[in-house]
């Protein structure tokens, strides 16, 4: 019970709800290798071996998915980190997630 907790006033320029949110941090951890073997694949019918690259630049997709989902998926009720879970209530305070819903609402 120690997580630091301040209040983000503004701090959210662009209003994204968190299933969108989820989305991006699936397509940069999941898409960004996917992607780069494609890539891989289509690239080896020229000779290049590129095979080995593709760990080190896949990291590039993985860690900012990784970081945005420790910043992002956060419960908009205690704002404590909501993990895996993808259920209708946070885990820590019980409160509904509003998966649709976009920060700043008026
Ligand atoms: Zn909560």
């Amino acid at each position: 019970m120690t997580a630091t907790r301040e209040g983000d006033g503004g701090k959210e320029a662009v209003r994204v709800s968190l299933w969108q949110k989820k989305c991006t941090v699936f397509a940069l951890m999941l898409g960004v290798p996917v992607l780069l073997y494609l890539i891989a694949m289509a690239l080896e019918h020229t000779g290049l071996a590129v095979y080995g690259e593709i760990p080190a630049i896949a990291l590039l997709g993985v860690i900012p998915g990784f970081l945005l989902h420790l910043c992002w998926m956060r419960c908009p009720h205690c704002g404590r980190h909501l993990d895996r879970n993808n259920g209708q209530y946070c885990q820590y305070c019980g409160e509904e997630i509003d998966w649709d819903a976009k920060p700043g609402k008026e």
